[in-house]
């Protein structure tokens, strides 16, 4: 988006309020449908990031009033393309650094000095004028003093790393911690308790309702349930404590659902490494691996 700009504003496109065209108003241009050649309308109360409609006839058609600039096909692509990079960047990394996005960061580590290893990516240029483009890993280390750890293809890197965490933790249950709050039990317990002292205080001699016939049957019958349902309530549901469940889902399945992504996510909490040798790789796993991998809804969080 930012290159769009700088092509546009080196080629002097004015822009509607007479300065440099930015990302936002390119943004706004490209995502409106008239680049179809339609008729398109601002739809009522629109904010600047709502997209202008199109106008149809009475036949449902689009009304054309030139030709397109994009066709159909172009366009949608063309609006899958700006969303994609709205939610992940148009690139990932950090700009002009040689560095992209390095997967496993914190999971994979140096088997030399136990520092962090991250994705280099170098561009030659050929003599075509085509670039090539290669990626490493390498060793923090390797920017400051090299530790003398060799560099490792990404994709077999990444590879190894998933295949022996399946083998290891793929059997594993996903459990979630949920947090159970007793306070509406605890209500409902001093609600029964007030209740059963109302009826017995009434069902003494001399008391409202030891009057004998319907009136003390009633009263005696309902005391009776009360009192089942207080005996009903586990005193322990009345304090907030945490449960913890299975979905019923491996980390096999719930990885292969949500991808590798999650898996990062899940490495991380787990605090799992994977030590990268020369000739080989040690995957470890923290005793309490079980526990750190139970995932803490945050409760709280939903109560706001
Ligand atoms: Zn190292």
């Amino acid at each position: 988006m930012y290159k769009i700009t700088q092509i546009v504003n080196r080629a002097g496109v004015p822009s509607p309020w007479r300065r440099e065209v930015g990302c936002g108003e390119s943004y706004v241009d490209l995502t409106n449908p008239a680049l179809k050649g339609v008729r398109v309308i601002r739809p009522p109360k629109a904010t600047s990031k709502d997209v202008s409609r199109i106008v149809y006839d009475s036949d449902g058609h689009p009304i054309r009033l030139a030709p397109p600039i994009f066709t159909d096909e172009e366009f949608d692509q063309l609006q899958d393309r700006l969303k994609q990079n709205a939610k992940y960047g148009a690139r990932k990394g950090t700009r002009g650094s040689g560095k992209q996005l390095s997967r496993f960061l914190g999971v994979i580590q140096c088997g030399n000095c136990q520092a962090n290893i991250y994705k280099h990516v170098t561009k030659k240029k050929r003599k075509d004028g085509t670039t090539r483009s290669t990626s490493r890993l390498r060793c923090s280390s390797y920017t400051k003093e090299p530790c003398g750890a060799p560099s490792f293809d990404p994709d077999e890197m990444y590879g190894a790393l998933a295949d022996t965490v399946l083998d290891e933790l793929g059997d594993y249950e996903v459990i979630h911690r949920e947090y159970a709050r007793g306070a509406e039990n605890l209500a409902r317990v001093t609600e029964l308790q007030g209740s059963i002292k109302h009826y017995m205080d009434g069902l003494v001699p001399g008391g409202a309702f030891a009057v004998g016939g319907f009136i003390q049957k009633q009263a005696e019958e309902a005391l009776q349930k009360l009192g089942a349902e207080l005996s009903g309530i586990d005193p322990e549901s009345t304090q907030d404590s945490w449960h913890y469940r299975s979905i019923g889902v491996t980390y096999r399945e719930h990885w292969s659902n949500l991808g590798i992504d999650q898996m990062e996510k899940d490495l991380l909490r787990g605090g799992i490494t994977f030590l990268v040798h020369t000739d080989h790789c040690d995957l470890l796993i923290p005793d309490d691996v079980k526990q750190r991998l139970v995932v803490k809804d945050d409760y709280f969080k939903n109560l706001k």
